[in-house]
């Protein structure tokens, strides 16, 4: 980890879907892990699959990156020495290194047709054996491999594994070989030229100088090959680390079953990138230091080491995250989170799609005071309907009873007087009219504030009312698509409705 070996990781998504949790929390630990040893993340994308890849899942997932913060500084849409980036652009780099593998007799020809290789798949199972491919074409004469050539007879390449154990140190599961036996001769070039994941992620791996490959654990079978690739080109592997598979609360593996797992779906909800990557970290990695698990992104890549990655599965857990991202919304002051809440709020018509400054710091307010009771951000406007208020007002049982009350009746009568007769009611302003009511009245505490906060509201508990007054009466000056009543005219209402 000098600078004569810099750690050099990549993230390799294949653009056929949304990014999800999984895939995130992989790019996670990359990101981590380069920024750790001031090291380099790259960004490659893995679009051999043709039928499936899309540019706007790339698109998608290169805006997901960025709004996480896991920005990469080698890639797509940045460049690098080692580029291009798109796998799609490098197949004469692989064409290349199939011929010198062929040429080399590392990889040979093999004509077997789909429907064959499918009859001994379905003799091996029924023998229940493990299919693998038989050999066929492993020692074909020259001449029949050159008559079928010329013939134009399809063919893929694969290579030629050969005997022994094959096996690598891996950085969170230890040491793991198997005998090749049990490796089919990978398939490096399918028989439409189109070069295979193994093949193609080995070339880029070595070609782009990678130190380190960090990925999901799926790919552990496909680690022995590519091993075994990098063996024929007479080339070191990278270090590998594999991650475990995330599992639903039901011990199945995370999918679509268990609720929001894309990372758009998670933004849209209003979850913060802030909660997902501290979330997504503390997924199969712990923190060294006391404890602490809210820790900002850069906090986490200070502590970040792979030797502290379980390999037990993680489970992922839908109340953890709503904690963090809770504690997240209570950190980030409102006008920060506006940007964020906005959508959120004008498709609650709420407010206008365009801001101005005034509405901006008024709704930075309004989310300060209601963001506590909230797990996500699209939960704002129906928290927020406390500071617009129904029109009729709509009264709990608690305030109804409270304002019943000859007593209560009082103390509102009257705090609804100086509200009308008083100009804009700042806190200051209300906190004068409290006095003067109590005062006036001889009431003091509960029986003080809950008529009061019952005539303000129709509720018999909420948040608090020297911040909500004061909001509710400049929201009703402000040009809102869904107007704000004043404190005067909801009292005035609520006074009616009891
Ligand atoms: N494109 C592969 C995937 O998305 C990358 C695997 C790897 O990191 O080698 O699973």
């Amino acid at each position: 980890m000098n600078s004569e070996n810099p750690i050099r990781v990549r993230f390799a998504p294949s653009p056929t879907g949304f990014l999800h949790v999984g895939n995130v929390r992989t790019a996670l630990f990359n990101w981590l892990l380069a920024g750790r040893h001031g090291g380099t993340f790259v960004l490659r994308i893995e679009d051999t699959d043709a039928a499936r890849s899309e540019t706007r899942f790339e698109r998608q997932l290169v805006e997901d990156l960025s709004w996480l913060g896991l920005d990469w500084s080698e890639g797509i849409d940045r460049g690098g020495e080692y580029g291009p980036y798109r796998q799609t652009d490098r197949y004469d780099l692989y064409r290349r290194y199939a011929a010198r593998l062929l040429d080399e007799d590392r990889a040979y020809r093999c004509f077997c047709s789909a429907a064959e290789l499918e009859e001994t798949r379905r003799l091996q199972l029924e023998r229940r054996e493990t299919p693998r491919y038989a050999g066929t074409c492993r020692r074909l004469p020259p001449d029949e491999i050159r008559e079928r050539v010329g013939r134009g007879d399809p063919f893929t390449l694969r290579l030629r594994v050969r005997p022994g154990c094959v096996g690598f140190d891996d950085l969170v599961f230890g040491r793991i070989e198997i005998e090749t036996s049990q490796v089919s001769d990978p398939v490096l070039v399918r028989s439409d030229g189109s070069p295979t994941y193994n093949f193609c992620c080995v070339v880029d791996d070595l070609l782009m100088r990678i130190s380190h490959v960090v990925r999901g654990d799926g790919h552990l079978s496909n680690t022995h090959r590519q091993v075994l690739i990098y063996e024929a080109l007479s080339a070191e592997p990278p270090r590998f680390a594999h991650l475990s598979t995330i599992l639903g609360p039901d011990g199945q593996k995370l999918s679509k079953r268990h609720g929001a797992t894309s990372i758009e779906d998670f933004r849209r909800r209003g979850y913060l990138p802030e909660a997902l990557v501290n979330y997504l970290a503390l997924l199969g990695w712990s923190p060294p230091e006391d404890g602490r698990e809210v820790l900002a992104l850069d906090e986490i890549r200070e502590q970040f080491d792979l030797g502290r990655v379980q390999k037990s599965p993680a489970i992922f857990d839908t109340a953890k995250l709503d904690w963090m991202n809770r504690t997240w919304i209570h950190r980030i002051p409102g006008t920060e989170l506006l940007g964020a809440a906005r959508p959120h709020f004008t498709a609650a018509g709420l407010l206008p799609a365009e801001s101005s400054p005034a509405l901006d710091a008024w709704a930075g307010r309004v989310i300060d005071l209601v963001k506590t009771r909230v797990d996500h951000l699209d939960q704002l406007p129906e928290a927020a309907e406390v500071v617009y208020g129904a029109d009729p007002p709509a009264l709990d049982a608690d305030a109804r009873a409270a304002l019943a009350a000859p007593e209560g009746r009082e103390v509102a009568l009257d705090f609804v007087r100086r509200v009308e007769a008083g100009g804009a009611l700042t806190p200051e302003g209300y906190r004068r009219i409290v006095g003067e009511v109590k005062s006036a009245t001889g009431r003091k505490g509960r029986h003080l504030y809950h008529p009061i906060r019952a005539v303000l509201t129709g509720q018999g508990s909420g948040p608090d009312l020297e911040t909500l007054a004061p909001l509710c009466d400049e929201g009703a000056r402000l040009p809102l698509p869904r107007p704000v009543l004043s404190p005067a005219a909801r009292a005035r209402r609520i006074l009616e409705a009891v």
